[in-house]
C-alpha cells in the first residue's frame, strides 16, 4: 500500500531546468504516490498522523533510475551468451522465446523485474519479444505488475521457429492473431492502478508493404510508445527512421535502440519528429553494434544528441542489470575511445572532455524518462512528480566519501546495488534495510503458488531454477549452430559479412 512517508534530512539529487544536478540537505514529503512537498524543516505538525519518519541521515536520495530497453523476460538465459556474437546470441537465446510456455515466461519476467528494483531500476521500458500468444503475455504483464515495477510493456509480435531441424523461421509476423493480442492488451490497459501500460515493439516497419503498414499504424493510434531495435551498419548502411519518416509515419511516439554510428541525418530527424533513442553500451559493444554511443560521439559535435539519448540493460542474460553500471560503461568506454584518437596524435587527453558524470547520471535519469515519454512524471525529485525513488547508504565502504565529495559521481563510478538500502515505486517500498520485500501476486487474488499468495525471493528464486531446469531439457538435441545459418538466410544476411577474423 501507498503511504505516506516522511525522509527526513538526506542529501537528495535535485535537478534544475538545465537538467544539472544539485546534492542538497532537505526533507522529502510522499503522500500516497507523490512527491509532495520538498523542504529543510518539515515538521510533525505538517504531517498528517501514521506518517512513517525515517531519518535519512548520511543517506543519498536519487530519482529511481529509467531504463528505456530491456527484454525483460529473458532471466532462465543467464549464463548462455557470455563469449557470444549478436548471432550466437539470436539464435541459442532470442530463439528461446519459442520454448518457454506462460509458465516460464512467468517466472523469467518476475525475476527480471525484481533484479531491476534490487538495483534502483523504478521504470522500464520492456521490449516483450519473448511470449508467444495471449496466455503468454498476460503472463507477462501479470508478472510485471506483481513485481511493484513501473514499466511500458511494449508487446511485440513474435518470431516464431516452425521447425529447428530443418530449421525454418515464420516470415509472416503480422498474424491476425497479432492484431488480435495488440487490441485486447491496448483495450485493457492500464495495468496496476496505472503502473503498468502497453506500447509496441516491432523491427520490421520498413519492411512492410503499405497496405500492412498503413493497418499496423491505425491499430496503433492510442498506443503512446512504439520502439525497435536499429544500427547503421556494418552488415547493411540503411537509414531504418528515414525510411519510416519516407511513408509518413515517424512520430513522438518512437524510442529507437542503440541508432549507433546513425549518420547525422538522423540526429536532425530525431529532433524534427521528436523521437528519442536508447543505448545499452555492454551488449553493444558484445554484439558489435559499433560505437561510442551517440551521446558521447564527437561525430554529432554540435547536434544537441545527448536531448535525445537515454540509457537500456537490453539483456539481463548477458549482463547485470544495474542501470548505473550501463552510466559508467557508456561513460568510460567512450572516454578511451577519445582518448585513442590523442594517442594516434602522441598526445594524451588533459581533461575528459564534456563527458562527465552528470550527464551519464541524466541519461539514467531525467533522459531516460523524457525517452518513455514520461518526462512530465517520472526521473527527477520534484513536487507533484510520482515517487519513485533510490536511497543509497553513502557510508558504505563503495560511497563513503565519494557520496560527501561528489554525489553524482559516487552513484554513477562507485555504487552498486549493494549499496540501495531502500527502492520506492509509485509511493510503495520494494527494498527496505537492503533487503527485496515479499512480492504480492497479482492476478485479482486468483494466483498462488503452492498456497501462497505473498513470495519472498527465495520462493521465485526456487520456482526460476526449475523453470530454468525444464526449458534445458526441452533444448537438448538442438543445434544452434545450424539455427544460426538458417536464421541469417531467412533474414538475407550475408555469412561473408559475420566472421571470426579479418
Ligand atoms: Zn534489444
Amino acid at each position: 500500500m501507498a503511504s505516506t512517508m516522511l525522509l527526513k534530512n538526506g542529501t537528495v539529487l535535485l535537478h534544475d531546468a538545465q537538467d544539472q544536478v544539485t546534492a542538497t540537505k532537505t526533507d522529502l514529503l510522499i503522500s500516497n504516490n507523490i512527491i509532495s512537498r520538498i523542504g529543510s524543516n518539515i515538521s510533525n505538525d505538517d504531517i498528517e498522523a501514521g506518517t512513517e519518519i525515517m531519518d535519512c541521515t548520511d543517506k543519498l536520495i536519487s530519482p529511481g533510475f529509467v531504463d528505456t530497453h530491456h527484454h525483460v523476460w529473458q532471466s532462465q538465459l543467464k549464463g548462455r551468451h557470455a563469449n557470444q556474437g549478436l548471432m550466437q546470441y539470436m539464435a541459442s537465446g532470442r530463439l528461446l522465446s519459442n520454448v518457454f510456455d506462460a509458465e516460464d515466461v512467468f517466472w523469467g519476467q518476475l525475476a527480471g523485474c525484481i533484479e531491476m528494483i534490487d538495483g534502483g531500476t523504478t521504470t522500464v521500458v520492456d521490449y516483450a519479444h519473448g511470449c508467444h500468444g495471449q496466455e503468454s503475455n498476460e503472463a507477462a504483464i501479470s508478472a510485471t505488475a506483481s513485481s511493484g515495477l513501473r514499466s511500458i510493456y511494449c508487446y511485440s509480435p513474435p518470431l516464431t521457429v516452425t521447425s529447428w531441424d530443418p530449421f525454418t523461421l515464420d516470415q509472416n509476423s503480422l498474424t491476425e492473431d497479432v492484431f488480435a493480442i495488440l487490441s485486447s492488451l491496448a483495450k485493457a490497459s492500464p495495468f496496476a492502478d496505472g503502473r503498468v501500460t502497453i506500447g509496441f515493439a516491432f523491427d520490421a516497419f520498413h519492411f512492410l508493404p503499405k497496405q500492412y503498414l498503413d493497418m499496423l499504424m491505425s491499430t496503433l493510434a492510442s498506443i503512446p510508445l512504439i520502439t525497435l531495435h536499429y544500427c547503421y551498419g556494418p552488415t547493411g548502411s540503411f537509414s531504418i527512421p528515414q525510411a519510416i519518416e519516407s511513408k509518413g509515419y515517424l512520430d513522438e511516439r518512437f524510442l529507437i535502440a542503440h541508432s549507433t554510428n546513425m549518420p547525422r541525418e538522423d540526429v536532425a530527424l530525431y529532433h524534427k519528429r521528436g523521437v528519442h533513442l536508447s543505448s545499452t553500451p555492454s551488449t553493444e559493444m558484445q554484439a558489435s553494434m559499433g560505437g561510442p554511443v551517440p551521446c558521447f560521439n564527437e561525430k554529432y559535435e554540435g547536434q544537441n544528441v545527448k536531448e535525445l539519448c537515454s540509457l537500456g540493460v537490453d539483456c539481463h542474460s548477458n549482463n547485470s542489470a544495474y542501470l548505473p553500471g550501463e552510466a559508467k560503461m557508456a561513460l568510460q568506454s567512450a572516454r578511451g575511445q577519445r582518448s585513442q584518437a590523442f594517442l594516434d596524435a602522441s598526445k594524451q587527453t588533459r581533461s575528459t572532455g564534456d563527458y562527465t558524470v552528470e550527464e551519464a547520471f541524466n541519461q539514467a535519469t531525467i533522459r531516460g524518462a523524457r525517452a518513455a515519454k514520461m518526462g512530465a512524471s517520472i526521473g527527477s525529485i520534484a513536487v507533484g512528480k510520482r515517487a519513485d525513488l533510490v536511497i543509497f547508504d553513502a557510508t558504505s565502504p563503495a560511497m563513503i566519501c565519494g557520496a560527501v565529495k561528489d554525489p553524482v559521481a559516487a552513484v554513477v563510478l562507485h555504487s552498486s546495488p549493494a549499496d540501495i538500502e531502500m527502492v520506492i515505486v509509485d509511493g510503495i517500498v520494494r527494498k527496505r534495510g537492503g533487503k527485496l520485500l515479499s512480492v504480492g501476486l497479482d492476478d485479482n487474488g486468483k494466483k498462488t503458488v503452492k498456497g501462497r499468495s505473498q513470495l519472498a525471493w527465495s520462493d521465485v528464486a526456487k520456482e526460476l531454477l526449475a523453470s530454468q531446469g525444464k526449458l534445458e531439457k526441452k533444448l537438448e538435441g538442438i543445434d544452434f549452430e545450424k539455427a544460426e545459418v538458417g536464421l541469417m538466410e531467412a533474414w538475407h544476411i550475408d555469412p561473408a559479412t559475420v566472421v571470426d577474423s579479418i
